[in-house]
């Protein structure tokens, strides 16, 4: 018995936020704007976009035991997110420190805390709500090595694994070959290629294909508003670009997250790989269109009403 379409292995933060007139350099301290909070993590992004849309989600997260983490817990669980598997305590929550200046550019300090708790003995303990999962989604925000249990655990049942490789990282050969597909933005294909001739190459059929020598079954390259790019390994046909729905984008922040997660969804719901990435394309054009991150992801109603 199948639970979950979708069980999310992964990190969740609070992403702490002041704005600056000026980022601070060595040594100097500025005033700044009141103090934000928002959910965040990439993990718990992809749990909240996937769930919005109605997906059967559950999230595997480590989390401290402190007000950060009950905001994360409370977030997830009212978007419907089942969080049975998140685990509490070993450390503070992760937290990402950022200031912004008035152009938008930024500087960023990252705390991962708890998320760099969660070990392989955790993803061994939750190896039932692995198995119940269709697909099952992760980043590489926590240790490696549980991102390569999860892979495992995973494996042995045919569950479907979706990973996006952020922030990339050398990947374990098990690992990639798993990946149903692997999905990577136009700089994490060029960080995981960087030696390879590929990566100085513009395009990005050039990174899906030689991504695809490394062995994942499928590669999907994000493209911003340009849309995304599928290449499968038993594909034949070549690489298909799906186009973006064209939108006013107001804040991108999250729109890979919001991507993947639906994607993921529409993998466990049975769709095929390039259907899935036609629905995953509207639900990232309609998460740049507001502010933040998980507030931005739209639930099934709002994508169909634009
Ligand atoms: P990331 O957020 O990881 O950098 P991308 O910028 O490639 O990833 O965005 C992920 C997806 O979000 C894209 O494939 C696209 O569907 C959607 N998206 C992002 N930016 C825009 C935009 N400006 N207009 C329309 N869709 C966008």
């Amino acid at each position: 018995m199948q639970d979950y379409d979708l069980v999310v292995v992964g990190s969740a933060n609070a992403d702490l936020v002041v704005g600056v007139e000026r980022r601070p350099g060595a040594g100097q301290t500025v005033l700044g704007s009141d103090l934000a909070v928002h959910p965040g993590g990439k993990g718990a992004n992809q749990a909240v976009a996937a769930a919005r849309l109605g997906a059967r989600t559950a999230l595997l997260a480590r989390i401290g035991d402190d007000a950060h983490g009950r905001m994360l817990l409370d977030v997830q669980r009212r978007a419907g997110v089942d969080t049975a598997g998140v685990l509490v305590g070993g450390a503070p929550t992760g937290v990402a420190l950022i200031v912004v200046d008035p152009s938008g550019d930024n500087s960023i300090v990252v705390s991962p805390g708890a998320n760099a708790r969660l070990g392989p003995g955790d993803v061994r303990a939750a190896g039932a709500m692995l198995r119940a999962a269709r697909v099952v989604s992760l980043q590489l925000e926590i240790p490696l090595e549980s991102v390569a249990e999860t892979v495992r655990t995973a494996a042995a049942v045919d569950t479907r694994v979706v990973l996006n490789p952020s922030p990339p990282a050398p990947l374990p050969d098990d690992v990639l070959a798993a990946c149903d597909p692997l999905v990577v933005n136009e700089h994490e294909a060029k960080a995981l290629l960087a030696g390879d001739p590929a990566s100085d190459d513009d395009s990005p059929e050039a990174w899906a294909e030689a991504l695809l020598a490394r062995g994942p079954r499928s590669v999907v390259v994000t493209l911003g508003a340009a849309g995304a790019l599928v290449a499968r390994a038993d594909g034949g046909a070549g690489t298909v670009t799906v186009p973006s729905p064209a939108v006013r984008a107001v804040d991108t922040t999250g729109a890979g997250d919001a991507f993947t997660g639906a994607l993921a969804w529409r993998l466990g719901a049975g769709d095929d790989l390039e259907t899935a990435v036609r629905f995953a394309v509207r639900v990232g054009a309609a998460a740049v269109k507001r502010t933040g991150a998980q507030q931005s992801f739209p639930t099934l109603d709002e994508l169909e009403d634009r």
